[in-house]
C-alpha cells in the first residue's frame, strides 16, 4: 500500500463521516474523492484479496447474498457492496469501508454486484488478481435502459477483456451470457443452469433472444425455464448449449419460501434445498453452488450452504406491520416481473392482498410502457378462482394510474382497486385491513415506501 492510496482511503473515510454527521448517505461520494486523489485505488486495496464479481441483468443482488452466505457459512470472510452500490464508485467505498485506516483490507474475499456498464470501470484495475465474474442472465431491461440485449453483451465483454485470467460463471441456459465463453481466450470457464423445465404454469412467452446470436435462424428447445432460457439449440449452425457442471438436474417441489431439487455437482447428484423464495430463485442458488467449486468447497458444505441461504433487501423481505405481515418484492424488468407474476399465480390465497407501485425516475425506467409485456392476465385468472370478498389490490407511485389500467385490461375487477399515493396514507391503510400483502415494487418506490414503513416497524438495517 502506497502512501498515496493510504492518503486516499484516509480521505474517503473523512468524507463518509462527514457525510454521516450531516445524516446523508455515503455508498458513493467516497469512492469519487478516492478515484480524484488515486485512480488505481480499487488495484491496491483489492490486491490481497480474492475477488468475485457478479453482473447480468436480473438476480445479481440476491447472487452475491447467497455466494457471500456460502462463503461465510464456510468460515471466510468477505466484503460485499450488497445496498446495489454496483457502480464503480460504490464498490470502491465498500473496499473503503472494510479498510483500516492504513489502507489494509483484512478479508478473503470480496462479492461484487457489478452493474453490467460498470463492470468495465471495475475490473480495470483487477488485472493479475484472483477474479471470479459471475454472469447471471442477460435481458432486455427498462425499455430505454441499455438498449438491446445485444449492447449489454458487448458492455461484459469489455469488462471481461481487462481480465483475460479470469474464472467464468456463466448461466447455461441464457443463449446470449453462455456465447461469453467462447470470447475469453482460455476455458476456465464453469457453467450452471436448470436441466429440466420449470413446472409452474410458468413459460411466459417472452423472449429476449429468439433467434441466433450466430446465424440469425430461430432457436430450438429441448426445455424451456423462462423467458428464453433452457436448453436451447440452433439447427443451422449448432450453436447450443453446453452442458452445466452444476445443475438442478430436476425440480421435485416449489415450496413458498425454497425449492426441493436434484443437484448436480460435477457428474454427482445430491437432494438439495434451496432457500429461497420463487423458481427464478434457483438459478442464483446454482450460481452460488457454483463460485463454491470454484473456492474448493466440499459439495456437503455448498448443499448444507444452500439450505441456508437468505434473502437481500426487497428481495421478498418479510415485514411485521401486522400479525399477518407483508412481503417486499422489487421488480425491474419484464423477466424479471412475469417470474414474479408466476409466484403469485402460484401461492397467492384469497386471503392476501397486493400492492402494486410504479416510479418512473431514472432507475425505475422512464418508460414505463414494459408493464404491458407483464403478464397480469395469468395473475387474473388465479384471483378469479381464489378471491375473497374483502381482497383488495393497492397502487401507488407516480405512475400507480398506468397499473391500475394494466390491471383493468388484465380482467381485474375494478371494484376492489384502491389507489393510494402518500405512502405513510397508505401503510395506515394496510396496517386497518391487517391482511397479508405481496408488495411488488420498482426501485425507487422500493426506497421511499420502506423508508416509510421503517417509521412504523423495526427493519432490517441495510447500508446505503
Ligand atoms: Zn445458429
Amino acid at each position: 500500500m502506497g502512501v498515496r492510496s493510504a492518503f486516499a482511503v484516509m480521505a474517503g473515510k473523512l468524507t463518509a463521516f462527514t457525510l454521516r454527521i450531516l445524516g446523508k448517505g455515503a455508498t458513493s461520494l467516497p469512492g469519487v474523492v478516492m478515484l480524484k486523489l488515486c485512480p488505481n485505488i480499487l488495484g491496491d486495496l483489492a490486491k490481497d484479496i480474492k475477488v468475485i464479481c457478479v453482473t447480468g441483468t436480473n438476480g445479481k443482488t440476491t447472487t452475491c447474498h447467497a455466494i457471500a452466505d456460502m462463503l461465510t457459512a464456510n468460515g471466510y470472510t468477505c466484503l460485499s457492496n450488497e445496498a446495489g452500490a454496483n457502480m464503480i464508485n460504490g464498490v470502491v467505498s465498500c473496499f473503503m469501508n472494510a479498510a483500516s485506516l492504513t489502507g489494509k483490507v483484512k478479508r478473503d474475499y470480496a462479492v461484487l454486484e457489478c452493474d453490467e456498464a460498470s463492470l468495465k470501470h471495475i475490473t480495470k484495475s483487477f488485472g493479475g488478481l484472483d477474479v471470479t465474474v459471475v454472469v447471471t442472465n442477460i435481458f432486455r431491461d427498462q425499455l430505454d435502459r441499455y438498449g438491446e440485449v445485444l449492447t449489454t453483451l458487448e458492455l461484459i465483454k469489455k469488462g471481461l477483456a481487462f481480465i483475460p485470467q479470469v474464472k467464468l460463471v456463466l448461466n447455461a441456459d441464457c443463449s446470449l451470457t453462455s456465447s461469453l465463453a467462447e470470447s475469453m481466450p482460455h476455458k476456465d470457464v464453469r457453467f450452471f443452469g436448470v436441466n429440466c423445465a420449470f413446472d409452474h404454469n410458468s413459460s411466459s412467452g417472452i423472449s429476449d433472444a429468439v433467434y441466433c446470436i450466430k446465424c440469425k435462424s430461430k432457436y430450438k428447445y429441448h426445455s424451456r425455464t423462462f423467458g428464453h432460457l433452457g436448453d436451447f439449440y440452433c439447427e443451422n449452425c449448432g450453436y447450443r448449449r453446453q452442458a452445466p457442471s452444476v445443475a438442478a438436474q430436476q425440480i421435485k417441489a416449489f415450496n413458498t419460501g425454497s425449492a426441493d431439487i436434484t443437484l448436480l455437482l460435477d457428474g454427482k447428484q445430491y437432494e438439495a434445498q434451496i432457500t429461497l423464495p420463487g423458481a427464478y430463485n434457483i438459478y442464483n442458488g446454482l450460481a452460488a453452488a457454483a463460485v463454491g467449486k470454484v473456492a474448493g468447497l466440499d459439495d456437503s458444505r455448498i448443499i448444507a450452504a444452500l439450505k441456508k441461504l437468505t434473502t437481500p433487501f426487497g428481495r421478498m423481505e418479510h415485514i411485521a406491520l401486522h400479525d399477518k405481515g407483508v412481503e417486499l418484492i422489487l421488480v425491474k424488468n419484464p423477466a424479471g416481473f412475469n417470474e414474479v407474476i408466476s409466484f403469485l399465480t402460484a401461492h397467492c390465497t384469497g386471503e392476501d392482498d397486493i400492492l402494486f407501485g410504479l416510479n418512473d425516475n431514472s432507475a425505475d425506467g422512464t418508460d414505463v410502457s414494459w408493464i404491458w409485456d407483464v403478464e397480469f392476465e395469468k395473475l387474473c385468472g388465479r384471483i378469479d378462482e381464489v378471491k375473497t370478498e374483502n381482497q383488495r389490490f393497492f397502487f401507488t407511485g407516480r405512475r400507480g394510474e398506468d397499473l391500475e389500467v394494466r390491471l383493468k385490461y388484465a380482467g381485474f375487477d375494478t371494484n376492489r382497486f384502491v389507489l393510494e399515493k402518500d405512502y405513510r396514507t397508505l401503510i395506515q391503510k394496510l396496517r386497518k385491513t391487517g391482511r397479508h400483502t405481496y408488495m411488488v415494487l420498482s426501485y425507487t418506490v422500493m426506497l421511499g415506501f420502506r423508508d416509510k414503513l421503517g417509521e412504523v416497524v423495526e427493519l432490517k438495517k441495510y447500508a446505503r
